[in-house]
This record gives structure tokens, C-alpha cells and sequence, in this order.
């Protein structure tokens, strides 16, 4: 379960950003989660609650904002939409397809009191 390690990373963020700004509780964490990150939101969601507990972060929402997925497919040679790490071209059927966005897990706006 990676998510733990990468909901103490943003737990990390929010204290930093908390000692830095001065605020004292962040409300919601916005979070874009592309579909190719290999993350399980509620899993994140769960570590993100243990992890903040006694720190700026505790009790704060976290809303993800999904990113789709993308590939480039060799045979089709253009950059098609995908549902997941392990899937098909949705053009040509194939596999022959690499990663090309998607894969991003950031903090990128946070909503403080
Ligand atoms: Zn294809």
C-alpha cells in the first residue's frame, strides 16, 4: 500500500505550507490524480486521514480532480486515451502503446482557514 507513504507526503506538503503561510487548518487539498497513477483514492483518502492527525492537515477534504490517462500507440502512431497502465490501443486493439501522461499525483491548490 503506497498510498500511505504518499498520503504522509502530502500531509508533509500541507504542514510546510502551513508553517510557511501561518494558517492554522487546511479545509480542502485539491489533488489531480491522473488515471495512471496507480493510486486508489479512498486508500489515499484513508492514509491521508490517519496521517494528519495532530498536524494542519487533520480534517481536511481532499478532492481529487481526475486526469485521463494517455498513450502514444506506435502502430496508430497518435496519442489515444486510456482507461488504465494495462489496456488496449482503443483504435487499433494493440498493446504497443507507451505512457505518455497521466501518471501525476499533486497537491495543487489548498483551501485554508
Ligand atoms: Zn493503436
Amino acid at each position: 500500500m503506497h498510498e500511505v507513504a504518499l498520503a504522509q507526503g502530502i500531509v508533509d506538503i500541507v504542514t510546510a505550507q502551513s508553517e510557511r503561510d501561518g494558517f492554522k487548518h487546511a479545509k480542502v487539498v485539491h489533488i489531480e490524480l491522473g488515471a495512471l497513477a496507480n493510486v486508489m483514492p479512498e486508500a489515499l483518502v484513508f492514509g491521508f486521514q490517519s496521517a494528519s492527525v495532530g498536524t494542519a492537515a487533520e480534517g481536511a477534504r481532499i478532492e481529487f480532480i481526475p486526469r485521463p490517462g494517455t498513450g502514444w500507440c506506435m502502430d496508430c502512431s497518435v496519442e489515444v486515451e486510456v482507461p488504465a497502465r494495462v489496456a488496449l490501443c482503443p483504435k487499433c486493439g494493440g498493446v504497443k502503446w507507451m505512457v505518455t501522461g497521466g501518471e501525476q499525483l499533486r497537491v495543487t491548490e489548498l483551501e485554508v482557514d
